[in-house]
This record gives structure tokens, C-alpha cells and sequence, in this order.
């Protein structure tokens, strides 16, 4: 089975509006609620796509209990370490060809928290094939705790698909402690590297680099123009076809799902490729973040081209 891991949870409350008023009350009649965070995206998608997955985390409070219903709902197997404080809530207002986000940074936890987390994690793992990490650490665990989630996996033999940014992504880079995959994005990467890229020649260059010495896989994606991909030693440049999109939020969430999916079912690399292109696509054709229709990804996979550069 697929494990997946989300350290912050969140309630995410999606509020339609005509239009954001300052300073007095706006009503709203358009609203979503679901269990949300990269990781929990990933989770659903992966569901979607058919594969067994289950849920791991963080949750506290009433929020987290609602996380929790959601994913019964949906099917989804979960197993959860509980926190003392309130999961949290996150709110997008989507007005006026506008989304504005407000997040909430999330609980702190405590160093028994942390442990009793580590305790069921390493159980989990005993039944998994793939571990997805996703998403920011919530406050009061350090920076580097995604190391010690990475090595833990590469001990137990399991493969870790890591999609992380900043600090968090930067001290796994840096240990000795090597995830089967990363998924940085163009901007993401260029912050970790500190450079604009414009070339595929330059991509190779950064992607040579110390830094990623030891990782299998680096998907650099790219949002409509596919992906850009080092295997091994060899570099690939991902084609998709132009697609209508609706929302394009959590397709980087997808991808990661779809490449979860693959890897579990022991797909080669071309086909893993394709697997997450395709479910990165079929997110954007999806009014919901991070859902796919699992009935479009014959179509879909077919058309996307994947060359050895
Ligand atoms: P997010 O942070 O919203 O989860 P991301 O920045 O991590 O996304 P992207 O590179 O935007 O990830 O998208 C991941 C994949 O989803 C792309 O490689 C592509 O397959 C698909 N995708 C994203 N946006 C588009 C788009 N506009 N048209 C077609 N496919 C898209």
C-alpha cells in the first residue's frame, strides 16, 4: 500500500463569492469544506486512481475529527496521531477572478507528540511500498524531522517520494538520507538554487549538482509545459497536450499521487512518467483541488510524450 504522510492537516473552506467587501459583512451562500494539505490531496488522488492507501499525520480538536469523517466518507483508510491542540482551518475567497487565501500556520507540537507520531509511522511502514512526504512542518517540530521520516523508510527498504519546499526540503537535500523522488517546480527549484533557469542545458547543470547526488529521481514539473525529468543519469523532457483547464490547484499533488500509484504497481519509469503526467492533468480539468476522474486516464495517458534528451 501507499503510506502518506501530512504532518499539517488542514480543514480547507472554500467561500464563492460575487464580490470581497472591506470593512463590513459579506455573506456567503457557495461554500466547500474537505480535509486538506499537499499530503491529503495526494491521498485522495491516489484513492481515485485505485490504489490502497492509507492516511498518516497529525490531527487534534474537532477539526481534526472532521478530517477524519471526511476521509471515512470518501473511503480512505487513515491512521492518525493525535495532538492536543486544533488542527487547523484554511480558508480560500474566491471573488472577482481572485482567490485570496488565508492560512492558518497550525498547532504546535510537542516533543511527545513527535514521538508517538515516529512510533506509529515506523508501524505503518511495516505495510507500506511507497511513502508519499508532502507539504510544511507544523511549529515545534524541527526543521529537519523530514530526515529522520526519510531514513526511517530508507531503512525499512521503502521507496520515499518527497515534495517539500524551503528549510525542510533543503536539510533532507543535505543529509545523508536520500528519497527514492523529488518534485520541486521551476520556482521552487530556482529558490533552492538561487538562479533563473531558462535552458534545458542549464537544467542539466542544476540538476548535476552535489546537492541531488544520491536521489534516483527528480521531477522538475512545469505546469502546462509537462516536465522536466532526470532518471539515473539520464534526462528526459515530459510533452503534454493542451488541455482545458478549471483549477490548476493541487496538480503538483496529483502528479506525486500518480507517480505513487505506478511505482507501487511496479510500472517502469516511462509509464510512471506518463502515470503522473497525466493525473497532474486531469486535476486541472477538475473544479475540486486535487480530484481526478479516474475514467479519463487512458485518454490522457496515450497522448503524452515522453523524450530522452
Ligand atoms: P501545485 O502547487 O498547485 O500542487 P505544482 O506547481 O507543484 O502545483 P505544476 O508544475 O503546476 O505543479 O503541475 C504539475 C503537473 O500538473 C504538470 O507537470 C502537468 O502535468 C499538470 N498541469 C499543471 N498545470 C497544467 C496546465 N495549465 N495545463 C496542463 N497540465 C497542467
Amino acid at each position: 500500500m501507499i503510506l502518506t504522510v501530512t504532518m499539517n492537516p488542514s480543514v480547507d473552506m472554500m467561500y464563492a463569492m460575487d464580490k470581497l467587501e472591506l470593512d463590513t459583512v459579506n455573506r456567503v451562500s457557495d461554500v466547500l469544506k474537505s480535509a486538506g494539505g499537499k499530503g491529503l490531496n495526494v491521498t485522495r488522488v491516489a484513492h481515485q486512481l485505485g490504489s490502497k492507501v492509507v492516511a498518516t499525520g497529525l490531527v487534534g480538536g474537532t477539526v481534526g475529527a472532521y478530517i477524519e469523517k471526511d476521509l471515512n466518507q470518501s473511503g480512505i483508510n487513515h491512521r492518525f496521531s493525535q495532538i492536543a491542540s486544533e488542527s487547523r482551518n484554511c480558508l480560500a475567497l474566491i471573488h472577482e477572478g481572485h482567490q485570496t487565501e488565508v492560512l492558518e500556520k497550525g498547532p504546535t507540537i510537542s516533543k511527545e507528540e513527535a514521538t508517538s507520531f515516529l512510533e506509529l509511522y515506523r508501524d505503518l511502514l511495516k505495510q507500506a511500498n511507497v511513502v508519499t512526504i508532502s507539504g510544511s512542518l507544523p511549529q515545534g517540530l524541527p526543521v529537519d524531522f523530514y530526515v529522520l521520516l526519510v531514513s526511517e523508510a530508507e531503512e525499512a527498504g521503502k521507496r520515499v517520494l518527497l515534495d517539500s519546499s524551503g528549510q525542510s526540503l533543503e536539510a533532507v537535500l543535505k543529509s545523508q538520507s536520500k528519497p527514492y523522488m523529488i518534485k520541486p517546480n521551476t520556482e521552487e527549484l530556482e529558490a533552492l538554487m538561487g538562479v533563473s533557469i531558462q535552458t534545458d542545458d542549464e537544467l542539466k547543470v542544476i540538476l548535476r549538482d552535489s546537492l541531488f547526488e544520491g536521489i534516483p529521481l527528480i521531477v522538475v514539473s512545469m505546469g502546462a509545459d509537462g516536465a522536466f525529468v532526470k532518471y539515473n543519469e539520464i534526462f528526459y523532457r515530459v510533452k503534454i497536450p493542451k488541455i482545458t483547464v478549471v483549477n490548476p490547484v493541487g496538480s503538483g499533488d496529483s502528479t506525486v499521487a500518480g507517480m505513487a500509484v505506478a511505482i507501487s504497481e511496479g510500472k517502469d519509469i516511462l509509464e510512471c512518467l506518463k502515470l503522473a503526467m497525466t493525473a497532474g492533468m486531469l486535476n486541472t480539468m477538475e473544479a475540486k483541488t486535487g480530484f481526478v476522474n479516474p475514467d479519463k486516464v487512458d485518454e490522457y495517458l496515450d497522448k503524452i510524450e515522453v523524450i530522452e534528451i
